[in-house]
Formats: C-alpha cells, structure tokens, sequence
C-alpha cells in the first residue's frame, strides 16, 4: 500500500496538478492524505477542492479551512492571511465550505495520527522546535504522526531519554520507519517556506516501510500572473519565487 502525504496545497492548483502528476509518474498512490489547508493565499481554492473530492482523499482541518468557512476567527491571523480567508470564502461553492467544515481536526489511521498543526493543539501550534515537538509526544498513541502548517519538511526523531533529533530532509530523502517515534512533516504543495520553491510532499511505502520527500517544479510564473489579475496581495505572490 502506497500512500501519497499532501499538506498545505492553499489553492495552489498547478503545484498541486504538478504533484498528482509526479505521484502518477512514480507508480500512483493506492491513499491520499491530506494535512490540512486546501485553501488559503492561492487563486483556486474550490478547484482545488474539486480535485480531493475526485481524489477521495482522507483529511484533517487547516486554520486556513476553518478561516475560510468562518467556523474561526482570523483574530491572530497576519493582515494578509486575513485578507486571504476572506478573499477566499467568497470563491467556496456551499458545498466546498460544508467540505471543509466536516473536516476533523484528528485523524488516527494504523501507525499513524494526522493533524495539521500539532497533536495537542492540531488547528494551531507550529511545530518547529524540537522542544516543542517533544512536548508533544505524550499528546498521540500512535508511534508516528504526520503535521504540516509550518510549511517545511522536518523530521523529529524521539530517542530513548525523550531526546529529540531534528532533521531537514531535502528531495528524494528516504526515510526508514522503525521502533522510534517520529513526527514528519513532508513541507507544503502550495507555498513551501524552506527556501526551495518547489512543491513539497511525501510518498509512505507500508511495505518497506519507508518515507521518501519529493520535490516537484511546476510554473510558478503562470500561478503568479493568476494572483496578479485576481487583485491579491504583492508580498503572497512574491513569495512563490523564494518559498519563503
Ligand atoms: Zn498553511
């Protein structure tokens, strides 16, 4: 069984079109996973979401999904980020926004939990410290858990003590799963922010039990020209560029 691990599309439909492609190129994905935040900053959010529901995809809320649906406050979200939510829910059919409401904030599935955030705080905390990871561990019962919304793949590796290794895997890391507990973030398909723009996710191969991160290009320039038009804000389309 092959599981493809998506986090942070946020609208990004050419990424996100240019990781379905490079997953069919790879020999498919038997389940999807998706980490939350379908929507928010990028110009098609319910194309996007049309493309999951095809996909028949399990998935956990974002704060950018329940931003867009009004079901939270964007209260300690950045000007912009707001402006995004907002901009957003106006595009989203009733049915995409039910979609996203009935997203749970939890999913536990085999060896795994799925949320977006983190497992004590899973709409909210970013997990990029590992002491924060590590006060999280007592927070799942599974043995690994997938996050995503800090936007950069990162693997945290418990030791024995409750030490915490922090690695930063790059394209096409391999990653063996094994006894220790592990928290794995497989980076963002619509807005990396690791300093690489392209798009980041993750392939789970349950039967060598092993993770591989992969980085895909798509063009960032036709994605950009779309924001322009749509009238979104400078500093969200720049950004692309960078993966920032
Ligand atoms: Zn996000």
């Amino acid at each position: 069984m092959r599981y493809a691990i998506l986090a942070d599309i946020h609208a990004n439909l050419a990424a996100f079109e240019a990781v379905l492609d490079d997953i069919e190129r790879r020999g498919g994905a038997d389940r999807f996973w998706n980490l939350g935040d379908a929507v928010g900053y990028g110009p098609d959010p319910q194309e996007c979401l049309d493309r999951l529901l095809k996909l028949d995809c399990t998935g956990v809320a974002g704060n950018h999904d329940l931003a867009a649906t009004g079901k939270i406050p964007t209260l300690d979200f950045n000007p912009e980020a707001a402006f995004a939510a907002q901009w957003t829910g106006q595009r989203l059919s009733p049915e995409g926004k039910g979609y996203l409401a009935n997203k749970p904030p939890v999913i536990e599935s085999g060896d795994f939990t799925l949320v977006h955030g983190s497992p004590r705080d899973p709409v909210r905390e970013y997990l990029v410290e590992p002491e924060h990871a590590r006060a999280n561990l007592d927070h799942f019962k599974t043995r690994y858990c997938l996050v995503g919304h800090s936007h950069r793949p990162l693997v945290f590796e418990a030791g024995e003590k409750g030490d915490i290794r922090l690695k930063e895997p790059g394209d096409g890391s391999r990653l063996k799963l094994g006894e220790r507990r592990l928290i794995i973030n497989p980076g963002s398909v619509g807005q990396p922010r690791d300093g690489d723009p392209r798009a980041s996710y993750a392939i789970y191969d349950a039967e060598s039990r092993s993770l591989t991160i992969h980085r895909v290009p798509y063009d960032i320039g036709l994605v950009q020209s779309r924001m322009t038009a749509l009238g979104l804000p400078g500093r969200m389309i720049a950004r692309l560029s960078y993966g920032v």
